[in-house]
C-alpha cells in the first residue's frame, strides 16, 4: 500500500520525491487525533437507491444494496464512537441528489461522507478511490483515503479532486469513496463479504477520527476532465462517448461521461 502522508514511513530524503503538501500545524493538529465524537455530525450518504441501481446497465450486484450495508455500518461504528449521525437514507428509496445536499448543509460543525462503489466495462479496472472538491475537504479525504486503502486488499487508485454535485453543493468538508469496482470479480466477491463490508466501514470510521492529523495527500486533479464533461454532457450521449474515448482523461480514471450532475 502507498503511504504517502506527512511524517509517516517517509525518510528525510524519500520525503523530497513525494508530492505531499504538508500542513505547518501538523505537529498541532496530531494532537487531536484521539478525539472522540464531541459534538461533530457526520452526514452519511449511500449511494443510489430506489430504482437507481447505480454502476452500468446490466451490473450482476447491485450498487444501491452495497453502498446502503456499508453506510449503516459506519453509521453504527461512528455512533457507538460518541459522533451525531445523519443518513441522508436507511433503506432502499431514492433520494434526489439535491435532497441530500439540503440534509448536508443543514448542519453546522458537520462533514459528509458519501459512500459509492465502482463500475466499468473496462476488464480488470480494480482500486479504491476516494474524491473531494472543496480544498477543505482535502484533509478528511487524504484520511479517509489513506486508512480505506490501507486496510483494503484493493489498489490505491488515489485521491482525486472532482465536481461531483454532492462535493460541489455541500458547504461542509465532503469526500465520495468508490469502495472497489464492482465489475471485477474479485472486488464484487470482497464486497458481497459481510466482514469486508465492516472492514471498509471501521476504515472510514478511523479516517473521519484522523481527518485532522494526517494533513493533506497528493491528488489527482480531474477538474478540467469534470469541465470538458459538463460541456459534453449537453450533447448527445453518442457525441459524449465518442469524445471520450479520445479525451485526455488522466491514466487510470474510469470517470464516466456526463456523471457530474449525478452520482458516481
Ligand atoms: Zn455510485
Amino acid at each position: 500500500m502507498q503511504r504517502n502522508f506527512c511524517g509517516l514511513r517517509l525518510s528525510v530524503g524519500s520525503l523530497m520525491v513525494v508530492l505531499v503538501a504538508c500542513s505547518s500545524s501538523y505537529a498541532a493538529r496530531a494532537v487531536r487525533s484521539s478525539e472522540s465524537g464531541d459534538s461533530l455530525t457526520v452526514v452519511i450518504d449511500a449511494g443510489h437507491g430506489g430504482h437507481d441501481r447505480g454502476g452500468i446497465p446490466g451490473q450482476r450486484v447491485a450498487e444501491k444494496n452495497m453502498t446502503l450495508d456499508v453506510a449503516q455500518r459506519l453509521r453504527n461504528v461512528l455512533s457507538g464512537a460518541g459522533y451525531h449521525v445523519v443518513m441522508t437514507r436507511d433503506s432502499d428509496v431514492f433520494v434526489p441528489l439535491a435532497t441530500r445536499v439540503a440534509i448536508a448543509n443543514s448542519y453546522r460543525n458537520a462533514i459528509f461522507v458519501c459512500i459509492h462503489f465502482n463500475a466499468t466495462n473496462r476488464m480488470g479496472a480494480s482500486g479504491i478511490e476516494t474524491y473531494f472538491y472543496s480544498r477543505d475537504s482535502l484533509p478528511l479525504a487524504s484520511a479517509v483515503h489513506y486508512y480505506v486503502t490501507g486496510g483494503a486488499p484493493s489498489a490505491n487508485r488515489g485521491v482525486r479532486r472532482r465536481g461531483y454535485y454532492v462535493l460541489r453543493k455541500t458547504a461542509i468538508p465532503a469526500v465520495l469513496v468508490e469502495c472497489g469496482f464492482l465489475t471485477n470479480p474479485t472486488e464484487a466477491a470482497y464486497a458481497q463479504t459481510a466482514s469486508y463490508r465492516q472492514k471498509l466501514a471501521e476504515e472510514i470510521a478511523t479516517g473521519v477520527r484522523g481527518r485532522s492529523s494526517l494533513g493533506s495527500a497528493s491528488y489527482i486533479d480531474q477538474t478540467k476532465v469534470a469541465k470538458s464533461e459538463r460541456h459534453s454532457s449537453k450533447r448527445s450521449h453518442k457525441k459524449s462517448a465518442r469524445k471520450k474515448k479520445s479525451s485526455s482523461k488522466p491514466a487510470g480514471s474510469e470517470a464516466r461521461s456526463g456523471s457530474l450532475n449525478r452520482e458516481a
